[in-house]
């Protein structure tokens, strides 16, 4: 950006300030202060230089406002916007050669199993290992290895992996490193200044924040996996709408502001969980019991607003019972979530699969909203209160 420090150098900008100010130059003579949307999907060969803008599937305006914010919250050089998390995996998971092998996390994201299988299907090995064990990632990576895909922390136990240990691991062996960090999103973990390759959201999730827009994205700095990426969005047609690129901006710029509330939320949740008779186990990165308590702190700027517990009752029962929370899927948005993962989240992983990653029948998982935390608790409390009595449940 334009702003000079004392020697005419560029003064860089903080996260938040990014957060607000990055992407949002405009061209025209009224001097709004918000870009317009783009909506044109073809451009005047003589109006412009037809290099830079020739067809919307390739290149659209506010498509690069948000991708300019995106690539500087991470100091990265780029960021390739998609119409999806999915689509954004779909691309990664092209730079693997046919024949080709992947090493993925063991509990990855269910739609990210569906793209594993896909990718199978068309001659690609992906080897599933707990990349959270360090001994196990150590054996898992050797030459053979095209592409690492991590993803930290996981859904919706929360494992976490060390990224800076296993992307030096993955680079002696060439191997290219891709982060799905969408449970913390940018504003809580950094995968590129640890080491990954490229950094993936589902910007559907905490980086847009209210749950009304569907999108993904890929934060790199090697011009070219760019060149790839971008060709294979521009072939595969997954780029998102000019709409929705502004809906997810729009998001952007509160991030750090929900994320501190939602973080803040989770401990006041956190508190009930751990007091309360009905709950088994909570898996939250920022209990010192949680197995990577040190990593997180390391790794992490904060624990996530991502809660996941062993319920004694019933489950279904529960859900019907929270009036804050809504029973349903995703996470990240302002408004808090309950769901029961062996039957919504991950009600296509295999059983075997789903319970060797630790999602029990039991478990349940909590996204925190930015609602008061008084609310929250009180909504909760009941909830768990109802179930200790009419459920009979261990005290
Ligand atoms: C939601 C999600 C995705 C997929 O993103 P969509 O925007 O739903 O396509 C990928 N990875 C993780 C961890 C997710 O939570």
């Amino acid at each position: 950006m334009e702003r000079r420090d004392a020697n005419g150098g560029p003064r860089a900008m903080r996260f938040d300030t990014k957060l607000v100010h990055e992407g949002t130059r405009t061209h025209g003579a009224t001097g709004d202060l918000v870009p317009p949307i783009h909506l044109s999907v073809t451009y005047d060969r003589f109006a412009q230089d037809p290099t830079r803008y020739y067809y919307g599937r390739g290149e659209n305006p506010t498509r690069e406002n948000l991708e300019t914010c995106l690539a500087a919250l991470e100091d990265a050089r780029f960021a390739v916007a998609f119409s999806s998390g999915q689509a954004a995996g779909a691309a990664v998971l092209s730079l693997a050669p046919s024949g080709g092998r992947v090493v993925a996390s063991d509990d990855v994201y269910s739609g990210t199993h569906t793209l594993f299988d896909l990718f199978r299907a068309r001659g690609v090995r992906v080897d599933r290992t707990d990349l959270a064990d360090p001994v196990a990632a150590a054996g898992a990576l050797t030459d053979a290895v095209d592409l690492v895909w991590l993803e930290t922390p996981t859904n919706p136990v929360m494992k976490i992996a060390d990224i800076a240990a296993i992307a030096a691991a993955a680079h002696r062996h060439g191997a290219v490193v891709v982060v799905d960090g969408t449970f913390t999103g940018p504003a809580l973990q950094q995968p590129l200044a640890e080491g990954a390759d490229i950094s993936l959201h589902s910007t559907t999730k905490f980086i847009a924040g209210h749950s009304d827009v569907l999108g993904g994205a890929l934060v790199l700095d090697d011009p070219e996996l760019r060149e790839r990426l971008v060709g294979h969005r521009t072939a595969f047609g997954s780029v998102p709408g000019a709409f929705d690129c502004y809906l997810v901006h729009r998001g952007l710029k509160t991030l750090s502001l929900r994320v501190a509330r939602q973080v803040s939320n989770a401990r006041a949740v956190v508190d009930v969980l751990t007091a309360s008779p009905a709950v088994g186990a909570v898996h939250y990165p920022g209990l010192p019991e949680h197995p990577a308590f040190t990593l997180a702190a390391r790794q992490m700027s904060a624990p996530g607003s991502i809660v996941a517990f062993e319920y004694r009752g019933d489950v279904e029962a529960l859900m019907r019972r929270t009036e804050l929370f809504a029973a349903a899927v995703s996470l990240g948005g302002v408004r808090s979530l309950i769901e029961h993962p062996a039957s919504m989240s991950h009600w296509s992983v295999p059983r075997a699969v789903r319970l060797a990653a630790g999602v029990t029948d039991g478990l349940v998982r909590l996204s925190l909203g930015i609602e008061d935390p008084a609310d929250l608790v009180e909504d909760l409390t009941a909830a768990l209160a109802v179930a200790a009595h009419a459920e009979g449940t261990r005290g």
